[in-house]
């Protein structure tokens, strides 16, 4: 709720090298995300109807947010649920394959774990600019879905289980134009246990 404040990180800037340097790291969370929080919480400021709002529930009922100022609220409250979630999915020395409950699901929609990865990695390929790549829930199915900028799922009704930021500043540093080199790598850092818990709340 009001105001919006940056997460806790539970893992220092260089602890996912050498799949995501740590200079890329310390921008993304110290600028990029930095400057979503607080361009929301100015923009919110004199809308004091919203404040006992949490970040999911404005973007769920981002039609409540007047019109003057619903674009600039779009983008930067997803900015910050967006990338909130994508610290919360990765994971030094991950386990690399989805295990628990979400590991059936996934072998039953998309046959198996190598065919979603192949999947997810085409749709980030295809997405034109800037946005993000998601496995989420919606319609009661496990589904790849692609945003444009800093679109969240949550306005379409889908629930993120677990979304790969595509834009530039993510990988810029290390990959520079090589967003499939990057795609493929940080498969080997997803957090299979939240991803697992966020399909089981989805
Ligand atoms: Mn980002």
């Amino acid at each position: 709720m009001y105001p919006y404040k940056l997460p806790i990180l539970s893992f220092t800037f260089d602890a996912f090298e050498p799949i995501i340097d740590a200079k890329t790291m310390e921008i993304h969370y110290s600028k990029h995300h930095a400057a979503y929080v607080d361009n929301l919480n100015k923009l919110l400021e004199n809308h004091k109807d919203l404040h006992n709002l949490s970040i999911e529930d404005l973007l769920n009922q981002i039609d409540r947010v007047p019109e003057d100022i619903r674009q600039g609220v779009i983008n930067n409250a997803g900015g910050h649920a967006n990338h909130t979630h994508f610290w919360s999915i990765l994971k030094k020395d991950g386990i690399n394959q989805p295990m628990g409950e979400i590991k059936e699901c996934i072998n039953e929609e998309f046959g198996n774990f190598d065919e979603l990865k192949s999947q997810i990695i085409a749709a980030g390929l295809k997405r034109f600019g800037s946005g993000w790549v998601w496995l989420v829930m919606k319609d009661a199915r496990i589904q790849i879905i692609s945003t444009p900028n800093q679109d969240s799922p949550l306005m379409h009704g889908a629930i993120p289980l677990f979304g790969i930021d595509l834009w530039e500043h993510a990988y810029y540093l290390q990959y520079q134009n090589r967003r499939a080199e990057y795609l493929e790598n940080i498969f080997a850092i997803l957090n299979w246990e939240e991803i697992n818990i966020n399909f089981l709340r989805a």
